[in-house]
């Protein structure tokens, strides 16, 4: 069961600002949680909180059954995707899938298996071998999710993945990702500044403001009850 849950945690920077204040936040397995609130309010500190790149002051984090409060990021099941991709741009789409895999010295035979699946779940097969320079937008960012997808995490943490697409292809992916999500079934945290976004996409919505958080409940609730 992955679940991820934050039980009474802070975060005080090494300036002595306190970013986050005893955040409570059940995350269930197979959900679609996002964290939603407007730039400053805490939002990536608390993902990268879950992830393990920043320290956690106060609290204790589970994912499944640990703490990991001092447990590194590598080994924490999670995988991360952040705003601007970052793909390795000499690597093809292939290596840049399975780029994790390697380096944690899985058999070749199943990384090759596994970078297929992904690709296949994301339409990338046709463009397998090429570089991410050759991608569009939208194609750039399947391969980010790609690489997240292929390591089979007890969890995923997006930073506002879609925040460099435009418009159009935002709406697109929005739809994307969500549905990818349900087929994974896996559990997700999802951050963005965008209340469309959040309303459309999460099973729950978590408000953030200066680090507070306001409420948490489902899309329909939030939009009876504002
Ligand atoms: P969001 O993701 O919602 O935009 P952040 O989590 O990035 O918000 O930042 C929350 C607050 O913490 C902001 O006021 C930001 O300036 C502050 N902050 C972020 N990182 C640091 C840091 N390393 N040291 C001090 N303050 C920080
Ligand atoms: P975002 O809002 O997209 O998370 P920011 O521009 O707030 O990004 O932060 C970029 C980087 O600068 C992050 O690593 C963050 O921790 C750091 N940072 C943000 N605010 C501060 C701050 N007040 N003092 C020191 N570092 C900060």
């Amino acid at each position: 069961m992955a679940t991820v849950e934050l039980d009474s945690i802070n975060k005080v920077y090494d300036n002595g600002f306190h970013a986050i204040h005893d955040l409570d936040l059940e995350i269930q397995d197979k959900e679609f949680l996002v964290l939603v609130g407007p730039s400053g309010c805490g939002k990536s500190t608390a993902l990268r909180m879950i992830a393990g790149l920043e320290s956690i002051t106060g609290g204790e984090m589970k994912i499944g059954e640990k703490v990991v409060n001092d447990v590194e990021p590598k080994d924490r099941d999670i995988a991360m995707v952040f705003q601007n991709y970052a793909l390795y741009p000499h690597m093809s789409v292939y290596d840049n899938i399975g780029f994790a895999l390697k380096l944690a010295k899985v058999p070749k035979e199943e990384i090759d298996q596994r970078v297929r699946k992904a690709a296949e779940i994301l339409e990338l097969t046709a463009n397998l071998d090429r570089k991410p320079g050759q991608l569009s937008g939208g194609q750039r960012q399947r391969v980010a999710m790609g690489r997240a997808i292929v390591r089979q995490p007890a969890a995923f943490l997006m930073d506002e993945p879609l925040s460099n697409l435009d418009a159009k292809l935002r709406v697109q992916m929005r739809a994307e990702i969500a549905a990818l999500q349900r087929e994974l079934g896996v559990t997700t945290v999802y951050v963005t500044h965008d209340q469309i976004e959040a309303m459309t996409m999460g099973d729950r919505v978590a408000v953030l403001k200066d680090g507070y958080l306001q409420q948490v409940d489902t899309p329909q609730n939030l939009y009876d009850r504002p």
